[in-house]
C-alpha cells in the first residue's frame, strides 16, 4: 500500500521523508531517474526554442513520486548534489540527439541553491561539459529561482558569472512568486525571465494582466527574453499575444515527455 504524507502528523511525515530518501539515494546511483523534456516555443508561429529538463522518478515501491516531493527530500537529506550531477549526466547524454533535431535549441536544467552554493559548482559543470565538447555550453541553460540568492549570494553569483563566461545562459524561474524583487534584477547575471504560471491562471484579472504587460515591456527594455509558464488554452495564447508576449511554455504547447516521445510527437 502507498503511504500518503500526512503533514499534520510529524512522525508520519518524517517516516515518509526517510523512506523516500532511502529509495531516492538508491535510484540516483542505480540509474533510476529519468529526464522528461518540455518545449518552450514562440507563440506565433509556434517554433521550439528550448527544452526544459524535468526530473522524473518511478519507484517500484513508492510508485510515482512528484518532483515537488522528492526534490524537497533531496535538499533536506543531502542528496541534491548527487541528484543534480545525475541530471547533468542524463542531459549531456541526450544533448546530441536534441541538437540533431533542433540544431539551435538550448536545454535548460533546474538547479537548486544548495548546488550553486558549492564554490566549485561551475568548475564541476564546466568539466562535465568539456568532456563532451565545450561548444555544447552554448546549448545549455540553468534555471534558478530567486531564493538561490538568499543563502550565499556571492558564491552563487560567482558560479553563474563563470558559467555565463563559457556560454551557458541563466533563467530566473517562477518569477513573480515568493521574494521576487525588481530592484534585484539589475544586479543578477541572467538572460531570461520565466513568469510563474499563476500569471496565466489570473489573465482574466485586469491587475494581473497589467503586471504581466509591464513585465513584458520591462524585459524588452532590459534586453531579456521573457517566457510565460503554464499556457494551457488557445484563449490564453491569444491573450498573451495581444499583450506582446513572444515565448511560452505549457500543456497547450506540449506536456513534458521522454525525449523519444517528444521527437516523434513533434515530427510533423
Ligand atoms: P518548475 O521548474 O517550475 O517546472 C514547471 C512545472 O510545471 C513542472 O512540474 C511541469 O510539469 C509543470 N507544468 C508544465 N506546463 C504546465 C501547464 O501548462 N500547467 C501546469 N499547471 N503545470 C505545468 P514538475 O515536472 O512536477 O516539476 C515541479 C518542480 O520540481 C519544478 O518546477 C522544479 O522546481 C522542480 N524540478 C524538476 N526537475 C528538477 C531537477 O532536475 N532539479 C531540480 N533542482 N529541481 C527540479
Ligand atoms: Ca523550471
Ligand atoms: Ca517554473
Amino acid at each position: 500500500m502507498t503511504s500518503i504524507p500526512h503533514h499534520a502528523d510529524p512522525t508520519r511525515a518524517e517516516l515518509r521523508q526517510a523512506r523516500v530518501a532511502r529509495r531516492l539515494e538508491h535510484a540516483i546511483t542505480a540509474g533510476g531517474l529519468q529526464v522528461y523534456y518540455q518545449p518552450e516555443a514562440t507563440l506565433h508561429p509556434p517554433m521550439l526554442v528550448s527544452l526544459e529538463a524535468l526530473c522524473r522518478w518511478h519507484d517500484s515501491e513508492l510508485n510515482l513520486v512528484t518532483p515537488d516531493e522528492f526534490i524537497a527530500v533531496a535538499e533536506a537529506r543531502g542528496l541534491i548534489i548527487p541528484l543534480g550531477e545525475e541530471i547533468w549526466r542524463l542531459v549531456l547524454n541526450d544533448l546530441p540527439t536534441v541538437l540533431q533535431r533542433w540544431p539551435h535549441a538550448r536545454v535548460a536544467v533546474n538547479v537548486s541553491g544548495l548546488e550553486l552554493a558549492q564554490p566549485d559548482y561551475a568548475s564541476k559543470v564546466i568539466a562535465a561539459v568539456q568532456a563532451r565538447g565545450l561548444h555544447l555550453a552554448q546549448h545549455l541553460e540553468l534555471e534558478v529561482t530567486e531564493s538561490v540568492f538568499h543563502t550565499d549570494p556571492a558564491t552563487v553569483k560567482q558560479n553563474l558569472v563563470d558559467l555565463k563566461a563559457q556560454g551557458f545562459t541563466v533563467a530566473i524561474d517562477d518569477f513573480g512568486t515568493g521574494q521576487s524583487s525588481l530592484s534585484r534584477l539589475h544586479t543578477l547575471p541572467f538572460d531570461k525571465i520565466k513568469m510563474d504560471k499563476s500569471f496565466v491562471q489570473a489573465l482574466e484579472d485586469p491587475t494581473a494582466r497589467a503586471i504581466l504587460k509591464a513585465m513584458i515591456d520591462l524585459a524588452v527594455s532590459l534586453d531579456k527574453v521573457l517566457v510565460v509558464e503554464g499556457l494551457e488554452t488557445p484563449a490564453q495564447s491569444a491573450m498573451l499575444q495581444s499583450l506582446g508576449c513572444q515565448f511560452a511554455q505549457g500543456y497547450w504547447l506540449s506536456a513534458p515527455l521522454p525525449l523519444a516521445q517528444l521527437l516523434s510527437s513533434l515530427q510533423a
